[in-house]
Parts: C-alpha cells; sequence; structure tokens
C-alpha cells in the first residue's frame, strides 16, 4: 500500500483527503500542529475508516524533522496542505503568512530535495493545495489556468510566490512530479457529518456564515453588495464540495505516479452561484431560514469567478459530481450536527 504524507492533513480539505486516498487504498500519514485543527479530528476520521489514522504531529517549517518523518514513512507522495489561509488575517500579519506559507513550502521542498538524495530510486512527488485566488480579478470567466495570474492581498501573493518556487525547481529537477491545485470554493463536508469545516471565529466565508445563522448562533447574514454585474447583483463564485476535491487530489496523486508529468489544473465545478442562491439553498436544505440584510462590497472582492475545468477533466479524468444541494444538505448535517465545530 502506497503512504500519501498530508501536511496540514487535519484541517479541512486534507481530512477529507485523507478519507478519500484510504477508499482508494493508500497509506495516508497525516502531519499537522493543529495550529487551526483540532486534534479530535483524528478519533472522527479513525470512526469513520474504522482503524486509527497514523499522525506525525509537528511543524512543517522544521526541516529536520520533516527529513525524518519522511525517511521513516518514505512517502511515495507528498500533499502539501499547510499554510494559514484567512485573508483579512493576511493583510493585517502579512509576515505571519510570508512565514508560515513560504517558508513553510520551502522548508518541505529541502526535506524531500534531502530525502531524495539519501534514497534517488523514487522521484520526489508533490501536490500544493493553491487557488483560484491566484487569478486575481479576472478579465472574464469562465477562467483556464493559462489566464494571467496576479495578487491582491499577503495570502494570495504567498500562493504566487510557492507556484513560482515549484515551477522553478521543477525546471531545475525535471524528475520531480508536481500537481498544482488551483481549488476554488470548498464547501460542504463528509456525509458522514462527522467531521467539516470548524473556523475559528467569525466565518470569513460565505457558507460557514449562512450555517452558523441557520443554526441559530448568528442573527443574519451580510451579503457583500447587491450591486455587481451579475444577474441578481450579488457576488458569484464555484462552489465546489469537499468530497469532489478529495476525489481531485486521489487524482492528481495517481496521474503523478502513474505517468510522471507535472501540471498545474482548476478544481471547480465549472459553474457560478450567486450569494443569493447559496441563500435559498442553504434555506432549502436546512428547512431554516437564514436571514440576511445587504450591506456595502467587502474590498478586494470580484464580482464573479468559476473555473474552466475542462484541463482536469481531460489530464486526471475527474469531474466535479455534487450540485449546490448537496454542499448544503452536508454542510448542514455537520453544523447542526456540531453547532460548536469539534469543541462540540
Ligand atoms: P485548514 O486551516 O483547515 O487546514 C490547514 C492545516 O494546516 C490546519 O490543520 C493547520 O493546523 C495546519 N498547519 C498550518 N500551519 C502549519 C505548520 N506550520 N505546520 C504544520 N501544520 C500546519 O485549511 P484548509 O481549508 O483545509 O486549506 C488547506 C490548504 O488549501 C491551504 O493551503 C489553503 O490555503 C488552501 N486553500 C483553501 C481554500 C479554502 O477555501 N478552504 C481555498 C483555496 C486554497
Ligand atoms: N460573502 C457575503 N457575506 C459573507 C461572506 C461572503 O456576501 O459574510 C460573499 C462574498 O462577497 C463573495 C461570496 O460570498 O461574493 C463568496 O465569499 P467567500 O469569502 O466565501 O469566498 P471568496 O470571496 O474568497 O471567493
Amino acid at each position: 500500500m502506497k503512504t500519501i504524507l498530508l501536511t496540514g492533513g487535519a484541517g479541512y480539505i486534507g481530512s477529507h483527503t485523507a478519507l478519500a486516498l484510504i477508499a482508494a487504498g493508500f497509506e495516508p500519514v497525516v502531519l499537522d500542529n493543529f495550529a487551526n485543527s483540532h486534534p479530535v479530528v483524528l478519533d472522527r476520521l479513525a470512526r469513520i475508516a474504522g482503524r486509527p489514522l497514523v499522525l506525525e504531529q509537528g511543524d512543517v517549517l522544521d526541516t529536520d524533522w520533516l527529513q525524518d518523518v519522511l525517511r521513516r514513512h518514505r512517502p511515495a507522495g507528498v500533499v502539501h496542505f499547510a499554510g494559514d489561509k484567512a485573508v483579512g488575517e493576511s493583510v493585517a500579519q502579512p509576515l505571519k503568512y510570508f512565514h508560515n506559507n513560504i517558508s513553510g513550502a520551502v522548508s518541505l521542498l529541502r526535506a524531500m530535495e534531502a530525502a531524495h538524495a539519501e534514497d534517488p530510486t523514487t522521484a520526489p512527488t508533490l501536490v500544493f493545495s493553491s487557488s483560484a485566488t491566484v487569478y486575481g480579478d479576472p478579465a472574464s470567466v469562465p477562467i483556464t489556468e493559462d489566464f494571467p495570474r496576479s495578487h491582491t492581498n499577503p495570502y494570495g501573493h504567498t500562493k504566487l510566490v510557492i507556484e513560482d518556487m515549484l515551477y522553478a525547481l521543477n525546471a531545475a529537477r525535471p524528475a520531480w512530479r508536481m500537481g498544482v491545485l488551483r481549488y476554488f470554493n470548498p464547501v460542504g463536508a463528509h456525509p458522514s457529518g462527522l467531521i467539516g469545516e470548524d473556523p475559528a471565529g467569525i466565518p470569513n466565508n460565505l457558507m460557514p456564515f449562512v450555517a452558523q445563522v441557520a443554526v441559530g448562533q448568528r442573527e443574519h447574514l451580510n451579503v457583500f453588495g447587491d450591486d455587481y454585474p451579475t444577474p441578481d447583483g450579488t457576488g458569484v463564485r464555484d462552489y465546489i464540495h469537499v468530497q469532489d476535491l478529495a476525489a481531485g487530489h486521489v487524482a492528481a496523486i495517481r496521474a503523478l505516479l502513474d505517468r510522471g508529468e507535472s501540471f498545474t489544473v482548476n478544481l471547480g465545478t465549472g459553474r457560478g452561484h450567486s450569494v443569493l442562491e447559496v441563500v435559498r439553498a442553504f434555506e432549502k436544505a436546512s428547512g431554516r431560514p437564514v436571514p440576511y440584510r445587504i450591506a456595502p462590497r467587502r474590498p478586494g472582492d470580484v464580482a464573479q469567478c468559476w473555473a474552466d475545468p475542462g484541463l482536469a477533466q481531460r489530464l486526471l479524468g475527474w469531474q466535479a459530481k455534487h450540485t449546490l444541494e448537496e454542499m448544503c444538505t452536508d454542510a448542514w448535517r455537520w453544523q447542526s450536527g456540531n453547532p460548536a465545530g469539534y469543541r462540540s
């Protein structure tokens, strides 16, 4: 059974990917420092998987320790989820983001390079969590991978820099196999309702905020702008079920291991939904009202953003399957069963 190391594997996307890897016959090793996740995730994962998962608790900034982890587990591939991801916080604390995200990636790549020098029989294989944020304010939709990249905040800047680091390293070391995955808007939860998104404090993202309004933890949603050039005036995004995203990682690992060619692909559905469509879908899925007020636009927001997912389909044989209704139903099962997240 091939081992796959998941940095940030206890987080929202990492935990769902760990289960998808197990279902596909891989052995995930979860590496996390629990900076933005809760150790109870491992208990939940064990309940769903029917057996405990392997955990390495520590920091990706610790290159020597990472090298030791790689030496002990000899993973066939690494998925690098670990990092900080709150846009607003990145504006207030840019150094935190440049350090944890960029230095974290450098630390991992150095450890992988050292592990490869010790055992040159296998090619280093890496999947990186990038984001649609690298497209900045796209000139048109749908977005293909060759669109120009830009950044509007330090978080997005770190994704761009890490992508460039990976491309430069791959140019110098063609034997490395790298899959850069640009996620659109991951939402939803595992159908068991045992794992899901558990943001600390006030959620920045739409779906967890809507879920907290529906469960009665927050009074109303602020809809950031209703005067965008979109069908109902509210922002349009490509929401993708986290289960589809997890399946995309399995497809990416398989493609890298089977064909050995690096790639950069969008992981999205190819469909856009407005804020008000999400509100209505969530009300239907939960049977609860989601009161909202129209508020000013959020600085830095783009009007609409959705993927052309054709390249991922051609290269990986992967396609998102879940509807917005399923995303809301699964998010609600998680939220209503765990109103205070993993602290419930
Ligand atoms: P998350 O915060 O739930 O997961 C990240 C995990 O990394 C957390 O468990 C955290 O404890 C861990 N971590 C952070 N710094 C670490 C360090 N130095 N050492 C070890 N562990 C560390 O976030 P997520 O939503 O699962 O996102 C995973 C990745 O996907 C991130 O890189 C994020 O930027 C990217 N991404 C997320 C979204 C989204 O909307 N969720 C969209 C696009 C890209
Ligand atoms: N949004 C909103 N109220 C909120 C959070 C988000 O109206 O409390 C809107 C936001 O303006 C955008 C959409 O919902 O149009 C998705 O926002 P999110 O932060 O989830 O994703 P991103 O903007 O990063 O794509």
